[in-house]
């Protein structure tokens, strides 16, 4: 389940050279390479769905948000507080259509509509 022309699936295989911050047999978690926030992580299934909304099985889904919490005591965000950011279709403009969720801390943030 991957998608030939799709750069996190080419993370995903090793195949780019990347900051990575988990990886496990499911998911692989790494850092943005132009970071936001401090702490800017983005964490992707290993198989490909484009968006969060693309059929994604729960079991998939469970997994990654479960590897939120894994990211934020690596990253030692889990105390202070962090944002999940996850872009789906054109309105959100989402660059990258493999499904991923940013993990985002080391900072206050305003709030969206502030
Ligand atoms: P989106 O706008 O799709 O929600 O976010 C995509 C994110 O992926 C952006 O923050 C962008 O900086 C990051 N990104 C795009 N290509 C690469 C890459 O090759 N390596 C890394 N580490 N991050 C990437």
């Amino acid at each position: 389940m991957h998608d030939e022309n799709c750069i996190f699936c080419k993370i995903a295989k090793g195949e780019i050279p990347t900051s990575v911050v988990y990886e496990d047999d499911k998911v692989i978690a790494f850092d943005d390479m132009e970071p936001l926030m401090p702490v800017h992580t983005l964490i992707i299934p290993k198989d490909h769905y484009s968006d969060v909304a693309d059929n994604v099985p729960e079991d998939v889904l469970g997994h990654l948000f479960a590897t939120v919490q894994k990211v934020a005591d690596i990253k030692g965000i889990h105390e202070d507080g962090f944002r999940l950011l996850v872009n789906t279709g054109e309105n959100a403009s989402q660059s990258v259509r493999h499904l991923h969720v940013h993990v985002l801390g080391g900072g206050l943030m305003p709030r969206p509509n502030d």
